[in-house]
């Protein structure tokens, strides 16, 4: 089969004809229709974080249709549309069994220590393949794996309930995904912060006040806003320590700022002002469950969440393609959501 492969770090990723991975009685094979281009993937190929043994095919936001399954295997069937959770964990180690699987001791991610999804065909343990209901394309389902996971799980450790406020610094892929999902948890009011115009756009679209960052102090815009209060919920998703200190000086009363964003920049805060006055908490959101994602799913199925203007890109199975979208992610150049797409 074809797959697109990290050969070695900071290098163009490679075409390779591989063969179909082998499966055991646990797995599935599932055939690629969809594989999302993240912005992780472009760290990846650049050699910034530590990968499994090369070459390696990358892609860990991944549907499509099971080809085949193990003797062992029951919750999917052969021809049934899937998405597929990416991190593959042990379900044995301590982690695993207090509910928090994605600090598995043996986790691995696909598309980052295993081979991904972009290629032909995947296999991954059954567990790891959710059925994807017809009224959502595989383009969607790709998408919803990664940065509408992570969203949903960073809005469960806010902790967000009926009739609360929520900010969310940083409206790509991520925040238009918090801003849909927090409006579904109960949130009356959803404030959207960024310095771009058009994301702010869409960002209304979807209900979200916009604020924009370029022209005003974001704080102090959510303080008026809320009549002095603050919100409950404030998300950061982007990574940076100016953003990260208006989440949490942004926050009210008992209120939570919730970490998405990576950084390995100190962060400062002024600790009798921020937190101990308001009694606000500061919290950090790795990844997501495989639990989340069946109600991420039906809330996509019952367009509660509507991904589809986050994919503006189709592009097929090949390497200089997908080498040139990783180039633009890497330079920030345009941030416009691309997906692999194969035909069935
Ligand atoms: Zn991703
Ligand atoms: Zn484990």
């Amino acid at each position: 089969m074809k797959a697109i492969r990290m050969i070695e770090p900071d290098q163009p990723l490679q075409l390779q004809q591989i063969p179909i991975p082998s499966v055991t009685d646990g797995d599935v094979l599932v055939r690629v229709r969809a594989t999302g281009i993240c912005h992780s993937d472009a760290h990846y190929r650049a050699g910034r974080s530590s990968m499994g043994e090369m070459p390696l095919t990358l892609g860990h936001e991944v549907a499509g249709e099971v080809e085949w399954i193990g003797s062992k295997v029951t919750n999917v069937k052969a021809g049934e549309r899937v998405c597929l959770h990416y991190n593959i964990s042990c379900g044995d180690c301590y982690y695993c069994k207090t509910g928090s699987e994605q600090f598995c001791e043996t986790v691995k991610m696909i598309g980052h220590h295993v081979n991904g999804g972009y290629a032909e065909y995947i296999a991954v343990p059954a567990r790891n393949a959710i059925p994807l209901p017809d009224e959502i394309s595989f383009e969607e389902g790709a998408t919803l794996m990664c940065a509408s996971a992570t969203a949903l799980h960073a809005l469960h450790k806010g902790r967000v309930k009926d009739g609360e406020t929520v900010a969310v610094f940083g409206v790509g892929g991520l925040g238009l995904s918090a801003i849909q999902l927090a409006k579904a948890l109960g949130a009356v009011e959803v404030y959207a912060v960024d310095i771009k115009s058009d994301k702010l756009e869409l960002a209304s679209e979807y209900g979200a006040i916009p604020i924009h960052a370029g022209r005003m102090d974001g704080v102090d815009e959510i303080r008026k806003l809320t009549k002095g209060k603050g919100v409950d919920v404030a998300l950061e998703m982007i990574g940076l320590p100016t953003t990260m200190r208006q989440t949490i000086e942004s926050l009210g009363v008992l209120g939570r700022a919730v970490i998405v964003g990576l950084s390995q920049i100190p962060l400062e805060v002024h600790p009798y002002r921020t937190l101990i006055g308001y009694e606000a908490e500061v919290i950090g959101s790795n990844d997501h469950l495989l639990q989340e994602l069946p109600l991420l799913i039906d809330m996509a199925r019952r367009k509660i969440l509507d991904t589809s203007q986050v994919v503006s890109q189709k592009i097929p199975l090949d390497a200089d393609k997908i080498n040139q979208r990783l180039d633009d992610l890497d330079n920030y150049t345009d941030d416009v959501r691309a997906v692999i797409v194969q035909p069935g």
